[in-house]
């Protein structure tokens, strides 16, 4: 098969942790590699934005990305993306009219499927729709702080209609498709999100804390929280929790993320916030930034920690609890989306309401007085996310999707062409007559 994955502000090839840049650089990165080793051919198309990318790159073996030009080649917000989209739109279809044929586009995210919806449209190819994060959702959530133009919940409306299937990522992304989109159940696959075992795999924890350089002592109990640092991911919650915990658990909260590797509040305004908020309830001595990691860096950080902890108002779907299950580590998380989902309360670590900072502190005190029971959980974690959760399995069951919907397709042409073809005319009537 040859695909085109589209995602228009989250490139495979630039480094997660940033304001705009988290899951769904990495989901298609890893989708793009898993499905190349499967034997199909993937291009990706992706905004330019910066001056110095090539029109394509090989990503690797059986991978291209295209930067796709349209509007300035620099860092646009993806809140403000959406009127250079029929840029994107006129050159991707230049791309694929004039390239190999391609079989079938996978959109990631609203505003790819615009795109991939006029390619049906001229085209003929057929799309799936990742949507990564739903703007009803965001609005439910965010309110007024929702920088998006109201035009995505018609775009998202239209594409649940049109499109040739709905990638939902976990249950309550299917739940919310269908309650707040009306979209038909028969109509949405479930395929969740994964985690790649060559990059994330136990390690000795004592190690990893030597290789981390912190001055972390073997009896710390370091607490990770690892991500894109934007205020839904309640980081705030996790140190205010800090303060809630007796001052004998030797507590050190390690914060990865941010815009760039080194954590300052210039460059990423979050951090400058999370400070404050660390001063008001006076736990700034016990809290760390990190900075943004790359890849390979971010498994010494997991195995590191005693638990891994990631209390967000809500999550689409969540790949870092995937992550530090992979390394051993329990999770805590609050119960909300995907999250209810991959972590199971009381096996792999424990489920939290969001906003509700002492609810963390109890099951931190909890698992600092319970060594046994988080090594348990951290194994049990392990296992789960093994069987379930890689990213040649994700990408097995979106190769099954893709060719239900290339199944349908054929078999609707040739409906058509039997219908245009070999129905009796009337002419065969009266010769029979
Ligand atoms: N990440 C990273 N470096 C960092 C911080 C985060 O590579 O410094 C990665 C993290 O490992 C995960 C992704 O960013 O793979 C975040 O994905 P998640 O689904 O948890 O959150 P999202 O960004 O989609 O909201």
């Amino acid at each position: 098969m040859r695909i085109a994955l589209i995602s228009e502000h989250a490139s495979p090839l630039s480094g997660a942790g940033g304001v705009d840049a988290g899951g769904q650089n990495v989901y298609v990165a890893q989708v793009a590699r898993c499905l190349a080793q499967a034997g199909h051919q993937v291009d990706v198309l992706t905004r330019r934005d910066h001056p110095d990318q090539p029109a394509m790159t090989v990503m690797r073996p059986g991978v291209r990305v295209f930067h796709i030009p349209a509007g300035p080649a620099c860092f646009i917000p993806k809140e403000r993306l959406l009127p250079v989209m029929p840029a994107f739109t006129r050159a991707a279809e230049q791309l694929l009219r004039h390239g190999p044929r391609c079989d079938l586009v996978h959109a990631n995210f609203f505003m790819s499927g615009l795109v991939a919806q006029q390619l049906k449209a001229s085209l003929g190819i057929p799309y799936v729709v990742t949507f990564h994060a739903l703007g009803l959702v965001r609005r439910e959530h965010q309110g007024a702080a929702d920088g998006f133009p109201g035009m995505r919940i018609d775009i998202e409306r239209k594409l649940v209609d049109d499109a040739d299937a709905l990638i939902a990522e976990c249950p309550q992304d299917e739940h919310d498709l269908v309650r707040l989109y009306n979209a038909d159940p028969a109509r949405i696959r479930m395929v969740p999100c994964g985690f790649d075992a060559g990059e994330f795999g136990p390690q000795h924890r004592l190690r990893a804390r030597a290789e981390l350089g912190l001055d972390l002592a073997p009896d710390d109990f370091v607490i990770l929280q690892l991500g894109r640092l934007v205020p839904r991911k309640g980081v705030d919650n996790v140190i205010r929790s800090l303060a809630h915990l007796p001052r004998s658990i030797p507590a050190r909260l390690l914060i990865v993320g941010g815009d760039g590797p080194i954590p300052d509040a210039q460059r990423t305004p979050e951090i400058g916030r999370l400070r404050a908020v660390a001063q008001e309830v006076g736990v700034e001595d016990r809290v760390h930034f990190i900075g943004q990691r790359p890849r390979e860096a971010l498994r010494r950080h997991y195995a590191a920690a005693n638990v891994f902890v990631t209390t967000p108002w809500y999550e689409p779907f969540g790949i870092t609890p995937l992550e530090a299950m992979a390394c051993g580590t329990p999770v805590i998380a609050s119960a909300v989306g995907g999250l209810q989902y991959t972590v199971t309360d009381g096996v792999t670590g424990h489920l939290v309401p969001p906003k509700d900072p002492e609810a963390v502190a109890q099951c931190l005190s909890h698992l600092h007085a319970n060594p046994r029971l988080a090594l348990a959980m951290g194994r049990a974690g392990m296992r789960r996310v093994r069987s379930l959760f890689t990213w040649e399995r994700v990408s097995q069951m979106l190769l099954d999707v893709y060719g239900e919907v290339l199944d349908t397709g054929r078999r609707a042409e040739l409906a058509h062409h039997i219908d245009l073809h070999d129905r009796p005319t009337l002419k065969d009537f009266s010769a029979v007559n």
